[in-house]
């Protein structure tokens, strides 16, 4: 008997060195990680516009690309710091066709996807911060981004929407377009001309980005709430707005697209939230 036991001691011990091994192999914490589901590693980051596409509307006087790329590249060195993998669609004032961006999300496994905007309107007063999703599984990332971007911003609150924007339509991960405020607006165009609001705004998304895995539902969070868990935000659902009261929300948004669309052929805005065929 006892040394029956004896073996099986050796056998335990040899067997948890082979897991230990095991364990710390590369290999293993690939197998690991790609298993790990609930957390992506890898963060696609996509600077609206770029190139000849300025973004905002006609006449604008900040380029909305040049805020776009700077949010973008300052995220990505959060977020880098963070232990994430970052790819940015664009790390340049380059133009980059829609389809372009969304191949380069799809082509990447456990990711999620955040595009960052600036919004604009004629009226000089609009302002506000609003963060776009698509897919279901994109809510509760949208959430925590709009959590922390709308908390941590003077500007007004305009809501989680959904809404099927190319770039959220089209991609197989998690999803999110976060307007970062109105640059046809002085008060936050003012802001966003600075170094320091925009550093802010990359930390917000950051922590939506590293949050999004803590937002629970109303029930949940309050009976379970904790410093970290980040309350589901509600959202408006604009993807069964009639295509007429539709055109009428966004028109300063579809006339720049429909200008872009004379200019250049191959750019869609970020706005064509209608598709001439809802299966393209
Ligand atoms: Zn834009």
């Amino acid at each position: 008997m006892p040394r029956n036991f004896c073996r099986f001691r050796l056998f335990a011990v040899s067997l948890l060195i082979a897991i230990l091994a095991c364990g710390s192999s590369p290999a293993a914490q690939t197998s690991r990680a790609s298993q790990n589901i609930g957390s992506p590693t890898t963060v696609v980051i996509d600077a609206g516009h770029g190139g000849h596409d300025r973004g905002g509307i006609p006449g604008q006087r900040v380029a909305e690309k040049e805020m776009t790329l700077d949010v973008a590249q300052r995220l990505r060195n959060l977020l880098t710091a963070s232990g994430y993998r970052v790819v940015m669609t664009r790390d340049s004032d380059v133009f980059v066709p829609l389809p372009t961006r969304v191949a380069i999300a799809n082509s990447y496994r456990n990711a999620i996807f955040v595009c960052i905007h600036f919004n604009s309107a004629r009226r000089m007063g609009a302002g506000g911060i609003e963060t776009y999703f698509y897919s279901r599984d994109s809510l509760q990332l949208a959430s925590a981004v709009h959590y922390f971007v709308a908390g941590g911003a003077p500007s007004s609150n305009r809501g989680v929407r959904r809404r099927g924007y190319y770039v959220l339509r089209k991609t197989n991960i998690p999803a999110v377009l976060v307007e970062c405020g109105f640059l046809t607006n002085p008060t936050e165009a003012a802001y966003a001309q600075t170094a320091s609001y925009r550093q802010k705004l990359a930390e917000e998304i950051a922590a939506g980005v590293r949050g999004r895995n803590s937002v629970a539902g109303a029930l949940t969070a309050t009976r379970v709430a904790t410093s970290e868990s980040i309350p589901l935000q509600p959202y408006i659902d604009q993807t069964k707005v009639a295509k007429s009261e539709h055109r009428q929300s966004k028109r300063s948004h579809k006339k720049s697209a429909r200008k872009k669309k004379s200019s250049s052929k191959p750019t869609e805005s970020e706005a064509s939230a209608v598709p001439k065929n809802p299966e393209s």
